[in-house]
This record gives structure tokens, sequence and C-alpha cells, in this order.
């Protein structure tokens, strides 16, 4: 138990889970002594579902065939799951938003980023379009959006229809049941949709990797990430390879090491040890697609784009914490398939910090993400050192 909970906490842990299972002084000392009110903060600022469609509907129909939209599967509870795409270049970037449904602002600032994509005809977005194909799931885990909470909404008993041959399997570790004052995951269980991926896209779920660990590959057992691994799959399948992988999350609230500025962000491009490693040897199968210094360079490319807004709050950047090992999160899943693989942890999950900044955290998001695209359609980012990923200064926790 205490073993999981490490890595549990590391990875874009929750404020709530932590403040649940780990640091209940610690949590409840940044917040205002609990009414009703303070513990359930708007987040009417940000986009819902409904929204969504809506906006993603006009920006493909005002994109002059731009941008196309399409439904790429549906989550457990029936809502579409968005894939749209701008450009035709042949280098791929895939993004996605809300894995985590109380990680709000990478949806914000992915459609920020759509518009400009789609509608935007000076020379600069007009080569991103030229160079690049930009795949975006905004929003790929709805019914955790809805609930402005982690886990999708699904039960281990609609796990054991879809996959009768896990009858007498127990259920996966990343499956939640507990209460807590801002959710009830008992009344509504549901999966940490960012646990259920795994490096062998072809995986069928087998009862002896169960209930696993975070130290493990998940399985595939939650349609939303059977719906992004058959885009990542199709994609592959068209283009050769999905060059980027950039996955939009939140974290709690930190200082960059060594000063007493707030983290406004953390990246990080590294979820498993390098499986041309001794420390990687059990990914060795992936080891000659890995790329570890190209997800540096896109790290880095996203780094220098903040730091050069030369406005302070946007300087406040920092490394995630290195050293995991989370075959199970999209982003290990998908480095070992070869993409270069960007972690962006926002400040703050809307429980604990509501949409406060929120204008500045998306506006921080998009910069990264431009930095991002633009470095790969004009090529700079490989002529990134990729050894200045290891001075971005560390996260203090
Ligand atoms: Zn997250």
């Amino acid at each position: 138990m205490v073993k999981k909970r490490k890595s549990f906490v590391l990875f874009c842990s929750s404020v709530l889970v932590g403040a649940s299972l780990l640091l209940p002084s610690a949590v409840s000392a940044n917040m205002s002594p609990g009414t009703p009110e303070e513990q359930n903060y708007s987040v009417s600022g940000f986009v819902d579902h409904d929204e969504l469609t809506q906006k993603l509907q006009q920006i493909e129909k005002n994109s002059q065939g731009n941008l196309e939209l399409d439904v790429a599967g549906y989550s457990n509870q029936g809502l579409e799951i968005y894939k749209a795409k701008v450009g035709h270049g042949d280098k791929v970037v895939m993004i996605q938003s809300e894995i985590h449904g109380n990680e709000k602002t990478g949806t914000v600032a992915l459609v920020n980023m759509l518009q400009q994509l789609a509608k935007n005809n000076s020379p600069k977005y007009k080569e991103l379009r030229e160079e690049l194909t930009i795949i975006a799931m905004p929003m790929m885990n709805p019914d955790a959006s809805e609930a402005n909470r982690r886990g999708n909404e699904m039960t281990w008993s609609e796990v054991v229809e879809d996959f009768p041959q896990l009858e007498e399997a127990s259920p996966s570790w990343n499956y939640y049941t507990y209460v807590n004052d801002y959710w009830d995951y008992k009344s509504n269980p549901g999966f940490d949709v960012n646990r259920d991926f795994n490096p062998d896209l072809d995986y069928e779920p087998q009862p002896e990797d169960f209930p696993g660990n975070s130290a493990s590959p998940g399985w595939f057992i939650t349609p939303e990430a059977q719906t992004v691994r058959d885009v990542y799959k199709e994609t592959q399948d068209e283009y050769g390879n999905v060059d980027v992988f950039v996955d939009l999350h939140h974290q709690g609230q930190y200082v960059v090491e060594g000063t007493d500025d707030e983290v406004t962000l953390s990246l990080s491009g590294e979820f498993v040890p390098d499986p041309n490693t001794e420390e990687g040897a059990k990914y060795s199968e992936y080891a000659d697609v890995y790329n570890g210094d190209f997800a540096k360079q896109l790290n880095v490319a996203a780094y220098d784009a903040l730091q050069d807004v030369g406005n302070s709050t946007f300087n406040h950047i920092s490394l995630y914490p290195q050293g995991l090992d989370l075959p199970g999160t999209a982003l290990g899943a998908f480095a070992l398939n070869g993409s270069g693989s960007v972690l962006f942890e926002v400040t703050g999950q809307t429980q604990s910090f509501g949409q406060k900044k929120k204008g500045q955290l998306v506006k921080a998001v998009e910069t990264g993400l431009f930095g991002i695209v633009e470095s790969v359609a004009d090529e700079s980012v490989y002529d990134i050192d990729p050894s200045v990923y290891d001075e971005i200064p560390a996260t203090e926790r």
C-alpha cells in the first residue's frame, strides 16, 4: 500500500486525493476552514462538454476546411470524445487534455490553439499547417470532466461485461470506490484512466494481470483509453509515427526549487526508465523507437517559449519529478512507442484552486504548446541541446 501510494501521488497527484489519503493538515492549511462554498469553487469559467461541442463545431465550420472534426469514440456514459485534426504536414503532433476531469486549463488552451490554427492565415500559421498534422483530443475523459473529478464513471462489473475473461479477476488497483468531502466514488465508482494504457497497443486484458500496480502497464479496459489508443494507432498507420505526444494536466501548488516563486507549470519528458539503460531493461523491446533526447528537446522548446514571454509568472516553470516508472500512463505508453512525449502540469486543481489565475494559466499552456509546435515545424527543436533539460529547475514539494 505504501509503495503504491508514492507513485500514485507523484504523477499529477490530485491535491484532493492527497487531502484524503496523505496530507490532511498541509492541505487544509492552504484552504479556509470549509464552508460548503469554499469547498466547492465554481468551475463555470472553464469549458463543459456541451460548450466544447459547440465551440469545436463552430471552429470547424469557420475553418475553410482547415480543421476536420470527428467523434473518435464515446465515454462510458455515452459522451462524444472528439478528435480535431488541423494541418497536412508529415510531422504529427498529438495533444490531449483532461484525462483527469478536474484538470481543466488544458482544454481551454487547446480550444484556443485550434481556433488559431484553423482560422489564422498569417505566414506563421500557414507554415504550421503546411509542416504539421496536429491531432487534438480535448477533454478525452468527458465523464470525469462533467463530474469535475479525476476518475471516469465506470464500475468493475461493467468492465467484466466487456471482458468476460475477467470474471474471477480482482478489480484493478486504479479503481476508485472511496468517499471523501468532495466526491463519492462509492456510489459512483470509476477508474484513473491515466493508468489504463499499455505500451503494447494490441494488448487484451488477461486475468493474471490484475489488480496490477503503478509500475506495471494498464489494460485498456476503459472506453476513454481505448479511444485514444485507437486514434494513436490509426495515426501511426497513416503517418508512420506519432512524432510528438503532449498530455495536459494539473498538479498541487509548489514552488520552484531554491526560490519562493510559486510554480506556474511543471514540465517533464521522462515517464519510464530509458529502455536503452539497465534500469529500463524490462522495456528493451521498445529500445529502438524510444527517443528520450527528443522528448527533452521538446520540453526545452516549451520552456524557452515560456521564458521568452518576459512576464515573471510565465518564468516560474519547473521540472516535474524525474525517475518515474509509469507504463500505464498515456505518456509512458506512447513514449515507448516512439513519441517524443511532454507532460504539462499546471498549478492547482479545481477543488482547491477553482478558476483562480485561469487566464494566466491558460496562456501559459498555450505558450508552451506553441513553443513545441513552432520548433517542430521549423525544425529548430532538433538543434536544441537535450542536456539543457536537466538545467530546468526542480519542483520543491
Ligand atoms: Zn492529471
